[in-house]
């Protein structure tokens, strides 16, 4: 097939199975209103969980930064673009997370890739959660390591999966809250089976942070977990964009010597990472937005009790329902967005097959008006 084949038919394909993804230019988007095409909408499809995008002082940082140092890095990190900026950030994540080092990243995709890629060798093995995100599986499945899924959230499938002898070393790869499903992975059990295998275990943790445990520090503190390998992201509760990786200080040498990743890209803007400060001292005195959240989300999920779609059991800020075949999850979008509500559907096969839904994240910006109207819109959908 040439390349113009195999284009035409990838994307007939995509059409066929109601899977084409649309792009919207949104010209507004303040975490709880977004104007799309001149319409306004609440808005239940945003990671930016505790608003922070918008936050005066978050603001503030990234502009104060950008006077200070310039709109962007200039060089990789390994050349001169490593700003002071950038250092502070990084000991002030690790001091907060009770890790020795903290390495910044441009995106969480990017250090899942760079994470992986680096330490997974040939002999080695990689076992990761069935619905670990795409940037995990996909750098655990380009490495040279052999790749097995374990159940979702399942300890005892992991376990079956360590009982296999290995040659090499093993990492154990899983989430904090999963992004799709919205529950929390039982760290617990998760990281006692990695140790007792020897292993090393990776926590990506990018709907955990700055929303979840004392001070925001995420899912691995709330259940008193320390994994080797702990991945935070800040384009959803930190409301800006870029990742860490926090591990010991070996570790992280061991990265700054060799992670191509690093070595070879642009570092993230310095005015990033004064907006990123902005943005952390915000989470830490952030019991009140996370207060906030958490009473949104006991209301949605009280109105929510009696539809007739599947309510996942989370807990977190996203609240998915179930809606099963594409073109329903379509079609019910599109109902809400008339009725004002803008809530994306997620398709396979970023979902299993079968499983298409609507992806609703509640964000502490909401006002509980905002819930009442989407529930509304939800009931009166399913009265039809
Ligand atoms: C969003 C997400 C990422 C990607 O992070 P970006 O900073 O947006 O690239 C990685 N892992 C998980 C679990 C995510 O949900």
């Amino acid at each position: 097939m040439s390349w113009q084949q195999r284009i035409t038919t990838a994307l007939e394909q995509r059409h066929a199975a109601d899977g084409w993804r649309q792009r919207h230019v949104t010209d507004e988007n303040h975490t709880r209103l977004l104007t799309v095409e001149g319409k306004r909408y609440r808005h239940f499809s945003s990671n930016d969980y505790l608003g922070l995008s918008q936050h005066p002082a978050v603001i503030a940082g990234w502009q104060r930064g950008a006077q200070q140092a310039g709109a962007g890095a200039g060089a990789s990190g390994h050349v001169t673009g490593f700003n002071r900026l950038h250092a502070d950030l990084e000991a002030q994540l690790a001091d907060w997370l009770g890790y020795r080092r903290a390495l910044l990243f441009i995106s969480g995709f990017a250090a899942n890739q760079a994470v992986i890629h680096l330490l997974a060798e040939k002999t080695d093995r990689i076992l990761a959660d069935k619905l670990a995100h795409a940037s995990l599986l996909d750098a655990a499945s380009h490495s040279p390591a052999q790749l097995r899924r374990f159940s979702h959230n399942a300890a005892e499938s992991l376990a079956a999966r360590l009982a296999i002898p290995c040659e090499g070393e093993t990492l154990v790869v899983t989430e904090g809250i999963f992004s799709m499903d919205g529950d929390s992975a039982p760290l617990q059990a998760i990281a006692e089976q990695t140790r007792c295998a020897q292993g090393w275990l990776l926590v990506d943790d990018a709907h955990g942070i700055g929303v979840v445990g004392e001070q925001g520090r995420g899912s691995c503190w709330q259940q008193g977990v320390k994994p080797e390998l702990l991945i935070v992201t800040f384009g959803k509760g930190f409301g800006v964009s870029g990742a860490a990786l926090l591990c010991d200080e070996a570790t992280a040498d061991y990265f700054l010597q060799f992670s191509r990743h690093l070595i070879y890209s642009t570092a993230m803007p310095p005015a990033q990472a004064c907006a990123l400060q902005a943005a952390l001292a915000q989470v830490q005195q952030g019991d009140a937005l996370r207060q906030r959240l958490s009473a949104n989300i006991q209301r949605f999920r009280a109105g929510a009790a009696s539809l007739p779609w599947q309510l996942m059991g989370s807990e977190s800020a996203i609240q998915p329902l179930i809606v099963g075949e594409n073109a329903q999850a379509m079609a019910l979008s599109r109902r809400l967005a008339e009725a004002g509500c803008w809530v994306s559907a997620i398709r396979p096969p970023t979902v299993p097959p079968g499983t298409a839904r609507l992806r609703i994240t509640l964000t502490a910006a909401h006002q509980p008006e905002d819930i009442d109207v989407l529930l509304e819109a939800l009931h009166d959908a399913a009265g039809q």
